[in-house]
């Protein structure tokens, strides 16, 4: 019997979510080295920019082919895990944990699967207000306060104005600085994938700066409630806070809000 894809706006049909089928799959060679470097860089305690071994020694190392070794550092390059400088001198070094790199993995799942930008709205609201919920619930206060106190002034986004970029990037600034808050690396990898992904993907439709004034004195009422430690509160606030965007997005994307997420 023929499945049944769900289809977008421009009426192509999705691939249909699978349910569970690679769960228990092996890991395949390039994947076993990734592991395994990932494992190393955390048991010598390495950080972002430190060397990692040479292809030689990682091939003596790892027993594993030189195909093999370049392909699974090529997976964890790709999520930024680590970067590899090129040419004499040159070999892997440690590189970070950034969900934005997370998001835009996803955002090929997405876009196979058929998610719209409005579906991917809906997880936004979803997933970020528990972020600020949790921020607020720390139980650490000297921490919500020295991590809220670049924000509560409101001073770091308006330096930033002219440039879009560097607009967003200060505007998730705030919003990393929440997910840090939460207290679970889960949440924060994974849910700070979904704005960034709305970040990254809308900047250019709609001009979040048209709103700019009321965005930063949110971010300042939002850092000011988490450093009182008033859950219930910083969750309703951040809503409110991206409910803003979502309908400044909404009021110029039109139709585009039913397209599928893209590959950007
Ligand atoms: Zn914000």
């Amino acid at each position: 019997m023929r499945q049944v894809s769900s289809r977008n706006g421009s009426g192509s049909a999705a691939i249909p979510i699978a349910t569970g089928g690679s769960v228990l799959r092996p890991l395949k060679a390039a994947e076993v080295v990734a592991r395994n470097v990932v494992r190393a860089i955390r048991a010598q305690g390495l950080q972002p920019g430190d060397g990692l071994p040479s292809e030689a020694e990682m091939v003596k190392q790892y027993g594993v082919s030189r195909e093999s070794l370049r392909e699974g550092l090529r997976l964890l390059e790709v999520q930024g895990m680590i970067t590899i400088r090129r040419g004499p001198g040159g070999g892997p070094l440690v590189g970070t944990v950034d969900s934005a790199n997370l998001g835009r993995m996803e955002a090929l799942y997405f876009h196979l699967a058929g998610a719209t930008y409005g579906e991917l709205f809906d997880a936004w609201l979803f997933a970020e207000p528990t972020l600020a919920r949790m921020a607020a619930a720390n139980p650490d206060a000297a921490l919500r306060e020295s991590a809220m106190a670049p924000y509560l002034s409101g001073d770091v986004e308006e330096e930033a104005h002219d440039d879009l970029d560097i607009y967003v990037s200060g505007h998730e600034g705030f919003h990393g600085a929440v997910a840090a808050l939460s207290g679970n690396k889960v949440f924060q990898v994974t849910f700070r994938a979904y704005g960034q992904l709305v970040a990254h993907h809308l900047a250019t439709v709609a001009d979040v700066r048209t709103i700019h004034q009321t965005l930063a004195h949110d971010h300042v009422k939002l850092a000011r409630v988490i450093v009182d430690g008033d859950p219930k509160k910083a969750e309703a606030m951040m809503r409110t806070h991206l409910t803003n965007i979502v309908n400044l997005h909404r009021a110029s994307m039109g139709d585009l809000l039913e397209d599928d997420v893209e590959w950007l």
